[in-house]
């Protein structure tokens, strides 16, 4: 007998909690480390988040035990939320408040997947995905696009790998790692493909206001009204509000799915932090300037960052519409030596920049895509120009 089960010893360490960590220790050592490998905004959360949060803790209802799926004025106020923002209409039963959108995922998979049920994930796909599926018993089944198709898997693909035990589709737009984002044409044909043959939908909406140019956001749901009830919305305060270290997220699905998973977090977690749904439910009720103003910021930093690869031997970068993610093709930089040393593969590379210009990258690996690597743009633009102009210099010999 192993000492630790063979379902949890499968499961390696979040590839970019690891890059994150290992930039982290490189620059508490005094290194001037450029860390493109954190997925969150380096903004601090708006003030006015932050008060609530403080009067929370203030108030001794908060230092109690509270409902398991949320306190129930910000089940109301992700109801109104979703209504609002992506036009779907939802009442708060069908709403589970989830410690980030890292439990909204980990439980939609337990609460939907039989041992052997398929899921089709568009890959490159954030690495967390086939973790949870394989913990809830299921088999993720990658669909691969590639910058060459704007990393945007087609119905014809999905058709491809269905099977008769495809359980689920995944859809995230805008999406990470690529910054890839669905045109709502696009998005229709997925969903009313999905409803002609009985899937579910899992719909990952965490970078929902965070798209630039001519891109737009759109649901699922809304496009196609009979998939709604086979469709669950993943979401969080994360990336909009920047409150990755607050750990709020939720769930919006039919609601006998919804109640199955709060039984569920019922026994794991329970509440999540009552101080953190306070500070979540300021977020969505209280003013949303703060939203464009960070939005605006990462959008000169995305054309800042198509502008300083352009050029570079061995990169092609296509444009970003949204979150706040590059996902560059470095196969034109593998297979030749670098200050003596030879990459065939982005994990080698990734190490080799972060070795010898102490660059920090997520390599494509991570995400079901060998030869790219994921730079977060959520960074100053002198560091951007600094960490993107010491990989164009190396690469350059
Ligand atoms: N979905 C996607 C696509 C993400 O990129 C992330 C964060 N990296 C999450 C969900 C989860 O975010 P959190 O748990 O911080 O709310």
């Amino acid at each position: 007998m192993t000492r630790v089960s063979a379902r949890i010893a499968a499961i390696a360490e979040s590839a970019t909690l690891a890059v994150d960590a290992k930039a982290k220790a490189l620059q508490a050592a005094g290194q001037a480390v450029v860390n493109f490998g954190a997925g969150e905004p380096d903004f601090p959360t708006p003030e006015h988040i932050v008060e609530a949060a403080v009067a929370a803790c203030r108030d001794p209802r908060n230092h109690r035990y509270t409902p398991a799926a949320g306190l129930p004025e910000l089940r109301e106020a992700i109801a109104a939320k979703t209504r609002r923002d992506s036009g779907y209409e939802v009442g708060a039963g069908q709403v589970l408040v989830t410690n980030g959108g890292k439990q909204a995922v980990y439980q939609t998979f337990a609460a939907l997947l039989d041992p052997g049920d398929e899921v089709l994930l568009p890959a490159p796909y954030w690495t967390t995905y086939p973790v949870a599926v394989a913990l809830a018993g299921g088999v993720a089944v990658p669909v691969f696009a590639g910058v060459d198709q704007g990393f945007r898997v087609t119905v014809d693909q999905l058709e491809a790998a269905r099977t008769p035990r495809t359980k689920v589709v995944l859809v995230v737009s805008p999406s990470n790692p690529t910054g890839a984002v669905y045109s709502a044409g696009e998005l229709t044909a997925i969903g009313q493909w999905a409803d002609a043959h009985g899937l579910w939908v899992v719909t990952d909406e965490i970078y929902e206001h965070l798209v630039y140019g001519e891109a737009a956001f759109h649901s699922v749901p809304v496009l196609v009204p009979s998939v709604a009830d086979r469709t669950v919305v993943v979401h969080g305060v994360a990336k909009t509000y920047a409150m990755t270290g607050w750990r709020v997220g939720w769930m919006v699905g039919p609601a006998d799915v919804i109640k199955a998973a709060a039984n569920l977090q019922s026994h794991s977690t329970s509440n999540v932090a009552n101080v953190s749904q306070r500070a979540a439910l300021a977020a969505l009720t209280g003013d949303q300037t703060s939203v464009a103003t960070m939005r605006a910021a990462f959008d000169r930093r995305r054309r800042l960052m198509v502008d300083l690869f352009a050029g570079v031997p061995g990169v092609e970068l296509a444009e970003p519409e949204g979150a706040f993610y590059a996902f560059p093709s470095f196969a034109g930089a593998l297979g030749r030596p670098i200050r003596g040393r030879v990459a065939t593969d982005t994990l080698t590379l990734a190490e080799l920049f972060l070795d010898e210009v102490q660059v920090a990258v997520v390599p494509g690996e991570a995400f079901g895509a060998p030869g790219y690597a994921r730079l977060a743009y959520a960074l100053g633009d002198d560091d951007l120009v600094e960490g993107v102009t010491r990989i164009a210099k190396l690469l350059a010999g």
